[in-house]
């Protein structure tokens, strides 16, 4: 069941909520909360109500139990940088933001593992960690920003974790606020050992883009840092060389930390704004990185190098110093932030594809930009066959709007017609629940429909989210304009 429409907030909600929390901690006001009024997808846009930001579970608790009482639909937030508009308060409603519940509460050492609140920023975790050879792996190139919660929400990736594994395999435990207000620990509680009591829900809840509750704490797994690191950047003519270097890596057995790929569109964007030496002309880059104990990664960097070359590699150069293979990790990391250069606005998609068929999938987004006259520069996890084309369109043109979401559609359409998915790591959201009918059988859905029942029986959380026939932002032109 999805809650009726909240058309706006009453007094007596407002002066309940003042009466436990701080007044800088409401905002109601137009323009405060036109901070708010999408994610990372900006292509639609609606604000909420009101946004809170609470300090304590306690205060998640009590706004939670408000809600419920007045029967409000309320949405999870992090950061905001979800990229695929799982933040949209399609009918309005409350924002819990929990940015400033973002506390590192305990790092144990001996045992691997730190306590964090869930508005804790994913970087800071191995900034606390790193003085005693810990890291926490998941790393998605938002993480200057992004936060645990919002990674647990949409179980995100990021560039290492094609060796090392998602969110999912490095959160313990985590306390959620359910929609009625009830605290529950998900999975191993702090202070026992990893062992979980009763069924395991910690996965079920990992990647439920906010639609089970409000997660508060989280308990994260840290492994020891690797000993060494060889860091490679390929040069290649064309992206269909570079994508068969990548599979030939892959079937020679060698798990590389990372593998990621940039076209010569972003190249010349991220060169621009961060100077690293790219060259311009290339067709393809790769960033091959290998790591692990220091003997052996020499032998294994050869591999990589005779790979590329097999692959007509014009040049293949490794990091010299631990600064340049941060500066190129900068680079790789912050290359979103350079398509400003190119274009007012991007849409990114997040298909996956089986990794041997990244040139086929890689034509087919080139000749999308042609037929839908956009250009479409892609940064991608190569290593896992997850692409990120971003569909560049300015939103003062409400033509090239349409265009972008259908050259958007057409590529996700691709991808499931080669094999693959709609979604490596960025989540559902509004953008995409068409496709989960073409993915899921009605059967699947039914299945998801029902756990996400058990978590919030009235479908308050989070609700417009992800399964096909929501309801849409009334106002929203470009898609039907897409799909007529
Ligand atoms: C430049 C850029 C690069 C990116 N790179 C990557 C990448 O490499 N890998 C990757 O996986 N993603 C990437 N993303 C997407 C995004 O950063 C991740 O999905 C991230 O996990 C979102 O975290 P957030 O704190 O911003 O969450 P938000 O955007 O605030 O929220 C995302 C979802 O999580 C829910 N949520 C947030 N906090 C909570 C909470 N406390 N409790 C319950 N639900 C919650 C929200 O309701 C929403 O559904 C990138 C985004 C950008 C803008």
């Amino acid at each position: 069941m999805i809650a009726t429409p909240q058309a706006a907030l009453t007094p007596e909600f407002i002066a309940a909520l003042r009466e436990f929390l701080p007044a800088d901690a409401i905002l109601s006001h137009p323009d405060e909360l036109l901070v708010y009024e999408c994610d990372a997808y900006t292509i639609e846009k609606r604000s909420p109500d009101l946004v809170v930001l609470p300090s304590t579970t306690a205060e998640v608790v009590s706004v939670v139990e408000l809600c419920a009482r007045h029967q409000v639909p309320f949405i999870p937030r992090g950061a905001g940088t979800n990229l695929s508009g799982a933040l949209l308060p399609v009918e309005g409603g409350v924002i819990i933001a929990v940015t400033r519940m973002n506390r590192i509460l305990n790092v144990d050492f001996a045992n691997r593992r730190a306590l964090v609140e869930a508005g804790c920023v994913n970087a800071w975790v191995t900034t606390a960690a790193k003085s005693r050879g810990l890291f926490y792996a998941p790393d998605p190139s938002s993480q200057t920003a992004c936060t645990i919660g919002g990674n647990i929400a949409t179980n995100s990736g990021g560039p290492h974790t094609l060796k090392y594994g998602v969110t999912t395999n490095h959160i313990l435990g985590f306390e959620m606020v359910l929609p009625d207000g009830e605290v529950v620990w998900l999975g191993t509680k702090p202070d026992q050992g990893e062992d979980v009591e009763g069924y395991d829900l910690r996965g079920a809840a990992v990647g439920s883009e906010g639609m089970f509750g409000v997660v508060t704490r989280a308990l994260v797994r840290l492994i020891r840092a690797p000993e060494s690191f060889k860091t490679m950047l390929g040069v290649f003519e064309s992206v269909d060389d570079a994508s068969q270097a990548v599979s030939e890596i892959i079937a020679a057995g060698i798990i590389p930390g990372a593998l990621e790929m940039m076209d010569q569109l972003i190249t010349q964007a991220v060169e621009a704004a961060y100077h690293f030496g790219f060259p311009l002309d290339a067709g393809a880059l790769l960033i091959v990185e290998l790591d692990g104990a220091a003997a052996g990664l020499d032998r294994q960097a050869d591999r990589v190098i005779a790979i590329c070359r097999k692959n007509l590699a014009r040049d293949v150069r490794l990091a010299r110093s631990d600064e340049e293979r941060a500066l190129l990790w900068k680079c790789r990391k912050r290359a979103f932030g350079a398509i400003g250069r190119l274009s007012p606005n991007y849409l990114t998609q997040d298909g996956v594809v089986p990794r041997s068929k990244l040139p086929e999938i890689m034509r087919f987004i080139k000749a999308t930009s042609e037929r839908f006259q956009l250009r479409i520069p892609n940064v991608f996890h190569a290593g896992d066959g997850n692409i990120h084309p971003l569909v560049l369109y300015d939103e003062r043109d409400p033509d090239q709007v349409r265009r972008a979401v259908a050259a958007g559609e057409a590529i996700l359409e691709k991808c499931v017609e080669m094999g693959g998915s709609v979604t490596g790591e960025h989540g559902i959201g509004v953008e995409k629940m068409d496709f989960m009918a073409r993915q899921f059988s009605s059967a699947d859905l039914e299945a998801m429909r029902m756990l996400r029942r058990v978590f919030d029986p009235q479908g308050r959380c989070n609700p417009h989210k992800m399964f096909p026939g929501s309801k849409r932002c009334g106002d929203f032109a470009p898609r039907k304009q897409a799909s007529a």
